[in-house]
């Protein structure tokens, strides 16, 4: 039997969505049947986590966040992915407070870039994620130093996410600007880039570079598709 996997969603439902539709369809794809593991998801109410992180208060993040574990526990979930890079920020204290596995984002992505020899890696996320140290200490124990933009583009690429892409809304001109900030990093000497924001893959994707970009949903969603069929 598969073990359950817990979708901790809603920031935002364009992401949530993205790592319902990879796992049930990478399953189909592997396996030709319908066999996938069983999922529950809990979507929150979004607004909370659009505030809070600016006004400072991950603290009521992480008891907002236990508490939609602790539903997911209960309701049978055998582990948990929190479907935002951003809420990694938090991930340890939820873990400490919750009675089942949570698989890290982190870890993932940290994988997956070592096994490509790369050591240098642009990260785009939301200013949280791009100012914070976690995705740089997190990815240090891989070997893979991680670059973010510069001010003003930084500041592009956070307005973009919480304008544009967690509201669905894919523009072309956001498209040139990103490929014109992953080409910046390139320059500082990125050997690829982070989409670290769970939306940008709907925004750029392999096709549109030849720059190596490590998409965090696909990368977390088969990690928690491998996680809830291995037998051990
Ligand atoms: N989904 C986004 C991320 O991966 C941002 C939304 C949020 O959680 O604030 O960081």
């Amino acid at each position: 039997m598969a073990k359950k996997i817990g979708i901790l969603g809603g920031m935002s439902p364009e992401s949530t969505i993205a790592y319902y539709e990879y796992i049930t369809r990478t399953y189909t794809q592997r396996f030709g049947d319908f066999g996938y593991p069983e999922i529950i998801i809990y979507s929150v109410s979004f607004q909370p986590f659009v505030d809070w992180p600016s006004q400072g208060r991950w603290d009521l993040i992480t008891d907002t966040l236990v508490d939609s574990a602790h539903h997911l526990e209960k309701a049978g979930a055998d582990f948990i992915v929190i479907a935002t890079n951003t809420m990694h920020i938090v991930f340890d204290k939820i873990q400490d407070r919750i009675g089942i596995p949570m698989l890290s984002l982190l870890d993932a992505v940290g994988q997956t870039i070592s096994k490509k020899g790369i050591k240098k890696v642009g990260l785009l996320g939301t200013r949280f994620t791009m100012q914070n140290s976690f995705y740089a200490d997190a990815l240090k124990k891989y070997g893979v130093e991680i670059l973010v933009p510069q001010d003003k583009e930084a500041e592009i690429v956070d307005a973009t996410i919480y304008n544009e892409l967690v509201k669905g809304i894919i523009s072309p001109a956001s498209k040139e600007k990103f490929l014109g900030i992953t080409q910046t990093l390139e320059g500082q000497g990125a050997q690829g880039v982070i989409l670290g924001c769970t939306e940008i893959p709907l925004l750029i994707n392999k096709e549109d570079t030849n720059l190596p970009l490590f998409d965090t949903t696909t990368i977390h969603a088969e990690a928690a598709l491998d996680f809830a069929l291995r037998t051990d």
